[in-house]
């Protein structure tokens, strides 16, 4: 268990994972300011985040909707982006839109009609971004990438939403290099999707903890971050 106490450590490894990444764009020949490290908070302490929140750094991704709503709360006078990252069920869509920066993981139809729905009643846009199942997992949620068209088409075309890009969360590998070709596949089904529809998708929401460097390389211009800057979660 984490005591206040490691609020230094906290902001220490937020700059050394920052500086792996900063690192890791420029070997691929980018601009280390096009990468955004979300700094995921989940099971982690309101406090934690305002340690960070302190320093300067304004993105944190959660992926309990009761959690996350529970710490917007707490942290109300931060002026914070929260990203929803995790998988959401249509009939809590009214609780999460128009209070996130972004959610990351809209899979449906049906899901992207609900979060438009509050949206237009807020009179918000909310962003989204589409998540991609690129190896056909059963167990996980996501996209198959046969029907990413016809939903990201869908979503373009629906009032109170902005489609801004795509998410993954590939196979689970222990050497993350193995995650790589997932990385590359997301982009260039990325690139497919401008060109077809027509539109600029500029978020690839792509690496965690264990595989975030691979995943920068190959273009996230999202990473979703946990352990690496917060710890073990409890
Ligand atoms: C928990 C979580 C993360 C962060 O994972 P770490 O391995 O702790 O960095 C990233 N993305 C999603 C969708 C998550 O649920």
């Amino acid at each position: 268990m984490h005591t206040t106490h490691d609020a230094p450590r906290i902001r220490d490894n937020f700059l050394a994972v920052r500086q792996i990444v900063d690192d890791a764009a420029r070997r691929a020949g980018r601009d280390p300011a096009g990468v955004r490290i979300v700094a995921v908070s989940k099971r982690h302490p309101s406090w934690a985040v305002a340690a960070l929140a302190e320093a300067g750094h304004l993105d944190f991704g959660e992926n309990y909707a009761q959690e996350a709503l529970a710490k917007q709360d707490e942290l109300a006078d931060l002026a914070l982006r929260w990203h929803f990252i995790g998988h959401l069920q249509s009939n809590k869509a009214k609780q999460i839109a128009g209070r996130f920066a972004m959610v990351h993981g809209v899979d449906s139809t049906k899901l992207a009609q609900a979060l438009a729905n509050k949206a237009l009643a807020l009179g918000a846009v909310q962003d989204v971004l589409v998540q991609a199942n690129l190896a056909a997992e059963a167990q996980k949620s996501g996209c198959a990438e046969d029907e990413l068209p016809a939903l990201c088409e869908t979503i373009a075309r629906t009032e109170g939403l902005r489609l801004r890009g795509l998410m993954l969360m590939p196979p689970f590998f222990d050497e993350p290099e193995r995650a790589r070709p997932w990385f590359a596949q997301l982009r260039q089904a990325r690139d497919a999707l401008q060109t077809r529809l027509g539109l600029p998708l500029p978020e690839l929401s792509m690496g965690m903890s264990g595989d975030y460097v691979a995943a920068v390389e190959e273009g996230a211009t999202l990473v979703r971050v946990g352990t690496a800057i917060f710890g073990t979660r409890n």
